[in-house]
């Protein structure tokens, strides 16, 4: 048997090595190693796997989300809802740009932020949501956007776990995840559903005023250059990075399918477990699996994770502590928040292996230590 991974990233390499190597290869030769043909190339397919309006490629997941709060002209103190229950980037954003978080309660379900929280924490301060589309599944987008035009706040969807995931509303159109807000944030870290050998992000909008704004920032601020209108940043996309996504991007839809293959092993194998509960997909939502995460009922977590090690069988809880409880939020004044279903999940959740190159032999191992463990 293969050794397992949590994130199998280099088997996944050999397969498209040729064209990775071409793509890097060409951008060597070209020379353009800053904003040149490849960064092009891969914003233009990106923008059209995305359906949208306009992509700007960046650094990183964290820079898209920092310059996406920066382009909604925002004053010190404003209020942004965002979940606790999700990786640090979200809302570390948010405090260092000097605007207060407001951690919201997340769906014991899907793990995303829960709509009737958000409506509940509402107040004239808040001016923005940042719904993350965790683990690969849509938030209850429909209700976000409405709750958003209702009170005039914007909304910047954290799509860095769900790239390629599909929202459905109400009325029976489809579109990508990341492209529902008013801006969209990913990112291609390397274990990320489409990632690269480095780091890398990008931002969607289809409002075009934001699309500059958002363009600018990423550039120091400026439109012509070495003139600048306001305070920006630096963040790029690197060309090789570009290059390499570019033929990635080719496989995002096999990717998502091999993850979903995986799920469904997993499924079949925990779902009528006792002490699992497994996975749900809303109905609005397919899901990409950047996770595949189990919720433990009556089950020592802690325990499995140590014994799974043992097996040389990797599992990850994602996240062991929630922003609200986070010591770097402590000088920040923020009220104290109660969150049980957040608190419930961080003491229950465990994420197995889960990548495009899982096979059934490793598939078989997983599932049967899980269960031996859980029937002890
Ligand atoms: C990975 C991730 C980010 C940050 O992306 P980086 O590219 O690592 O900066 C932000 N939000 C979520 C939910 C993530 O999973």
């Amino acid at each position: 048997m293969k050794p397992i991974q949590m994130v199998d990233t280099k088997n996944q390499y050999l397969k498209i090595k040729d064209a990775i190597q071409q793509g890097i290869q060409e951008v060597l030769e070209s020379a353009a190693y800053i904003n040149g043909p490849a960064v092009q190339r891969f914003t233009q397919s990106l923008n059209a796997y995305m359906g949208c309006k306009h992509t700007i490629p960046c650094a990183n997941g964290t820079d898209a989300l920092q310059i996406a709060l920066m382009a909604l002209g925002l004053q010190p103190g404003d209020e942004v809802i965002t979940p606790s229950f999700t990786y640090i980037a979200t809302t570390e954003v948010v405090a260092l740009l000097r605007l207060k978080p407001v951690f919201v309660d997340v769906d014991p379900v899907t793990f995303c932020i829960d709509p009737s929280a958000i409506e509940k924490a509402i107040t004239p301060k808040t001016k923005a949501i940042v719904p993350v589309h965790l683990y690969g599944q849509a938030a209850n987008m429909e209700a976000i956007m409405a709750i958003a035009n209702k009170h005039g706040v914007f909304v910047v969807e954290d799509n860095a776990q769900a790239i390629g995931c599909n929202y459905t509303f109400s009325n029976g159109t489809t579109v990508k995840t990341g492209t529902i807000g008013h801006i969209g944030c990913t990112s291609f870290y390397p274990s990320k559903n489409l990632g690269a050998y480095g780091d890398g992000g990008a931002i969607f909008t289809n409002d075009d005023a934001l699309a500059e704004q958002l363009k600018m920032i990423a550039n120091h601020g400026q439109k012509v250059r070495y003139y600048h209108d306001v305070v920006g940043c630096n963040s790029r996309l690197d060309a090789i990075q570009a290059a390499i996504l570019d033929v990635k991007l080719k496989h995002l839809d096999a990717y998502i399918s091999a993850r979903n293959s995986a799920a469904s092993f997993y499924h079949q194998a925990f779902a009528n477990h006792p002490n699992i509960t497994v996975p749900a997909v809303a109905d609005y939502t397919n899901h990409v699996y950047h996770q595949y995460t189990l919720v433990l009922k009556n089950a020592d977590r802690d325990a499995l994770n140590t014994y799974l090690a043992e097996q040389k069988i990797p599992s990850m809880i994602y996240y062991p502590v929630p922003g609200h409880k986070q010591k770097m939020f402590s000088t920040f004044g923020l009220p104290e928040v109660n969150l049980p279903v957040t608190d419930w999940l961080t003491e229950r959740v465990i994420s197995l292996p889960m990548h495009t190159e899982l096979d059934t032999e490793q598939l078989t191992y997983i599932t049967s230590h899980v269960l031996n463990f859980l029937n002890k």
